[in-house]
């Protein structure tokens, strides 16, 4: 799954996921730990909380499948700055829909060699 994860961005690592019926839901997390303040430019690697983020959704078939980042609001120590925390950027690369469309080819064959996605009670390819 770390894998194919990464087919959408190599910043991205795979978390854990969830399988209810016909919905897949992949969590996801940034493989830094810190950021930069877009307010002040200040670095931070102090986490002040998470909160999750939809960064993609499609269907495969007819499972749903939605990738969710975990996203990290930091701290900004920067006296000068007029912000306490700002969330950490995640930006799609320019070559999303072609990532997109080639994460969906793996994760078909994934599903199809997995035994744990295999079960998905509508899954069909
Ligand atoms: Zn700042």
């Amino acid at each position: 799954m770390d894998e194919i994860i990464r087919i959408l961005d190599e910043n991205l690592i795979y978390y854990r996921h969830e399988k209810l019926c016909d919905e897949i839901n992949i969590y996801v997390c940034n493989k830094e730990s810190s950021g930069i303040c877009p307010y002040c430019g200040t670095k931070s690697e102090k986490t002040h909380s998470t909160y999750n983020k939809k960064y993609l959704s499609l269907n495969i078939g007819k499972v749903k499948i939605r990738v969710i980042l975990i996203n990290r609001k930091l701290f900004c120590f920067n006296e000068r700055c007029n912000h306490l925390t700002f969330a950490q950027n995640v930006d799609k690369k320019h070559d999303f829909i072609i990532r997109t469309e080639k994460f969906a080819e793996e994760f078909k064959k994934l599903c199809r060699n997995n035994i744990l996605l295999q079960d998905c009670c509508s899954y069909r390819t």
